[in-house]
């Protein structure tokens, strides 16, 4: 029988769903799991760190890798570029671990058409709009104009969570990341994966 290949863990959400304090819950609890890092052209929120937390890269780096074919998916999330780097998720697929991504809905849906069955696509969305506006202005890490944006953009979002395989209403930390886990029990057991 051949090694078994990892799955890859696909998380979506709006903006400001909690989806970052979620799968660093998961990451810090599961180590076996890795985390794909993506590349943008966002700049960097005070804090953040070059090659943990994104590849910060200038518009003309990230043209370069598009052009060659260096991403698996990339997508322009709220005025900037995201994309996952395609060497490493085969990489640790084949090594047989299972990898995170943290990526937008449009992103998700390209995965989904390379990866629909080795992929488990997760979304999550907050308990209402309402919530959704308060965590987002509580960061305090967006202008007003950003803030604005992310709204109105996290309506289209939730609208295309309906081609994700689990929806997940982020109300209780501990609670969605039990939730998640099971899934990925139950995803390394699936005949369909195997
Ligand atoms: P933020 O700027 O708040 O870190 O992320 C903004 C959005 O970009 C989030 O919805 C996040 O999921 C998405 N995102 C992050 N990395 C990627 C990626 O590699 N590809 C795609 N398509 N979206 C991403």
């Amino acid at each position: 029988m051949s090694k078994k290949k990892g799955n890859l863990i696909v998380i979506s959400g709006p903006s400001g769903t909690g989806k970052g304090t979620v799968c660093k819950q998961l990451l810090q609890k599961h180590s076996e799991i890795a985390y794909s890092i993506s590349a943008t052209t966002r700049a960097p929120r005070v804090g953040e760190v070059n090659g943990k937390d994104y590849w910060f890269l200038s518009k003309e780096e990230f043209q370069q890798m598009i052009n060659e074919n260096k991403l698996l998916e990339w997508a322009e999330v709220y005025g900037n570029y995201y994309g996952t780097p395609v060497e490493k998720v085969r990489e640790v697929l084949e090594s047989g671990r299972d990898m995170l991504l943290e990526i937008d809905t449009k992103g998700a849906l390209n995965v989904q058409k390379i990866f629909l069955k080795e992929a488990t696509f997760i979304f999550l969305i907050p308990p209402s709009l309402k919530e959704l506006e308060k965590r987002i202005r509580g960061r305090g890490k967006d202008s007003e104009e950003a803030i604005v944006r992310r709204l109105d953009e996290a309506v289209g979002e939730i609208s295309r969570g309906n081609n994700y395989d689990y929806i997940i209403v982020n109300d209780v930390v501990d609670d969605v990341v039990r939730k998640i886990e099971y899934i990925i029990e139950a995803e390394r057991c699936a005949v369909y994966n195997n």
